[in-house]
């Protein structure tokens, strides 16, 4: 069959030995794991993969994304605290959702009832990364209140690191969440079922026996796509790092100048461009550009290629080094960090193809 370019190839071999061995390393440990999909735009044959690996809690951010995992028996949370304006669709397309505004928390009860349902109730507590949460101070009173809506469940507690502050977490962090954990069920007299201890940047603390005992939960995306932990940036348990490629075709291959000529103005995103003469160059343009995926997030497979820069629909690359001969028609595979892996699955030029 013949291949469309630009593409994000995904090995499924590779994805389902993460998969296996995320969910082997967290069971042993007794964490549950919300299996997060917004990395690939929920594709639903890879949320497959997870299904039959048997996760059986799902996270998205986007309700459209929600809206399309179909997993038997599964829990679907939305991760991003919910607009007010969509508390209807929430409870529609979610189970249980991450929160930290009552009055958003009422519009869900309420629309909970009108659905003759009740909506689960993450309470999220801020835990110095600064995003979103109520704070430490706050988290017993708020969770007291929550306790009185009709159509609602406070299924538990959850922090957040590595996002907005670059916060990694810590066993002083995580032993505060359990405190406070279990100060709201002392006080009000429930047990609660989840407490989440973070993302793929807590994963490092399972692998050094850290995480506190009453941490039954993570959030997990980026570890099983990119196969590292993100507070250090390890490999861990020998996950695959190279799950996913970028393939671009090249549209012309030509020796050039290194310095543009002429009176200088500004790029195409209206920066004013530096560049240095290097003598002539061989330099390849490849049908995939700024629009499509940013350049900090691809490095080309072929160490001896260099990004030289940009536009909305190309990326200019130096072949000069390469012992490979380009031509036009070749293509060129990149590697990709997370951010380019969401870049190219919410892009509808990209060919998405599971290999
Ligand atoms: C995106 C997200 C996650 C997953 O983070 P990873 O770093 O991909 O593991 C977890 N929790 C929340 C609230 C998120 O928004």
């Amino acid at each position: 069959m013949k291949m469309k370019y630009p593409a994000i190839t995904i090995n499924k071999t590779k994805f389902k030995e993460n998969l296996e061995i995320i969910h082997r390393k967290t069971t042993e440990a007794n964490i549950s794991v919300c299996a997060v999909t917004k990395g690939f735009c929920a594709m639903p044959e890879l949320v497959k993969l997870y299904a039959d690996i048997g996760f059986s809690e799902y996270g998205d951010s986007r309700l459209d994304n929600l809206l399309s995992i179909n997993v038997p028996n599964s829990r679907k949370w939305m991760l991003r605290l919910p607009m007010i304006s969509q508390a209807e669709e929430t409870v529609r397309f979610s189970d249980i959702s991450l929160n930290s505004e009552i009055e958003t928390i009422r519009a869900l009860g309420a629309e909970a009832l009108k659905a003759g349902k009740h909506h689960k109730i993450v309470l999220a507590i801020e835990k110095g990364d600064l995003r979103e949460g109520v704070m430490s101070e706050d988290a017993v009173v708020m969770a007291g209140e929550i306790l009185t809506i009709d159509g609602i469940e406070l299924l538990g507690i959850a922090t957040n690191f590595n996002c907005f502050g670059g916060i990694i977490p810590d066993v002083d962090k995580l032993n505060e969440l359990v405190r406070i954990a279990e100060e709201i069920e002392q006080i009000y007299g429930i047990r609660l079922g989840i407490i989440s201890g973070g993302n793929s940047g807590s994963a490092y603390m399972i692998e050094n026996g850290e995480l506190p005992s009453r941490i039954n939960n993570l959030r997990i995306g980026e570890l099983i796509l990119c196969g590292r932990e993100t507070s250090y940036q390890r490999n861990l348990w020998e996950l695959h790092t190279d799950i996913f490629t970028m393939q671009a075709e090249i549209v012309e291959c030509k020796t050039k100048p290194s310095l543009p000529y002429g009176n200088v103005g500004l790029d195409a995103f209206g920066k004013t461009p530096l560049h240095v003469d290097k003598g002539l160059q061989e330099r390849a343009i490849i049908a995939v550009g700024k629009q499509d995926v940013s350049m900090d997030y691809i490095s080309p497979r072929d160490k001896e290629l260099k990004i030289l820069g940009g536009s909305s629909d190309h990326f200019i690359i130096d072949v000069t080094h390469s012992c490979r001969n380009y031509k036009v028609g070749d293509i060129v595979e990149f590697d990709l960090s997370y951010g380019g892996i969401l870049n190219l699955f919410t892009s509808k030029y990209i060919n998405k193809v599971i290999l």
